[in-house]
């Protein structure tokens, strides 16, 4: 089988979405690269989470094209594309319509960072991009997602910021690897669940305080970082 680890990253990541309880029927896909080969696997468009295999995962190089697969890639594939191209140091990314995360999405609110749990992934408020004119929602709609997903990290780093909320739709998160991205996906739906009820609980509530914000996210991120073990 060619491409057989890219193939089981990716196949790995899709069937963990389901289980964290972050998918429903099929709405979410993960894609992983092989920038050495200049491709990347993706799940294929509409298929029964039981019956993905690691085979039936979807080749597709950097111009879109089909490279190994009998099957369609899934629809989301322009924006997979669109932010593997743009960012060069993530290996995958994951898309999910994750209840609570999707509801600031709809809502076209970014998730305020109001604790530690936050901090340990984001550092900062996890971004909302703009609402999609209509001329990028009939035109070429999911590379267009790709570009005002751009648009919103302008001065942003995708590694301090890994991941988004597009606008009325849904999260977006990537990560080193595949399997990063799709633990930031499983983060982000329990901070915005944490975030939620925090603004119940204190509808005036602020962001963290700085120092708080530096010490979480800078001893798990960046080359100060202390926490866990270290990268090979
Ligand atoms: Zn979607």
């Amino acid at each position: 089988m060619m491409y057989k680890d890219i193939r089981e990253q990716v196949y790995e990541a899709n069937l963990a979405l389901p289980r964290q309880g972050l998918i429903n029927l099929t709405f979410g896909n993960a894609s992983a690269a092989d920038r050495d080969k200049g491709v990347f696997a993706i799940k294929p468009s509409g298929v029964d989470y039981d019956d993905l295999t690691p085979e039936s995962m979807v080749i597709v190089d950097f111009e879109g094209k089909i490279v190994e697969g009998n099957l369609r890639p899934s629809s989301d594939t322009p924006t997979h594309r669109c932010l593997l191209l743009a960012f060069e140091e993530i290996g995958g990314v994951v898309h999910t319509h994750s209840t609570r995360a999707t509801a600031f999405a709809q809502a076209g609110k970014p998730i305020p960072n109001f604790g530690t749990t936050h901090a340990d992934y984001f550092y900062g408020e996890i971004p909302v991009t703009r609402k999609m004119t209509p001329e990028e929602i009939s035109g070429g709609y999911e590379w267009e997602t790709g570009n005002v997903i751009l648009e919103r990290f302008s001065g942003l780093n995708p590694l301090d910021f890994p991941g988004v909320l597009v606008n009325r739709h849904a999260p977006f998160t990537w990560g080193k690897t595949v399997a990063k991205a799709v633990e930031v996906a499983v983060a982000v739906e329990c901070i915005a669940h944490m975030a939620w009820m925090s603004m119940q609980l204190n509808p005036g509530l602020q962001a963290i305080e700085r120092e708080l914000l530096d010490k979480h996210f800078l001893r798990k991120h960046g080359a100060t970082a202390y926490y866990g073990q270290p990268e090979e």
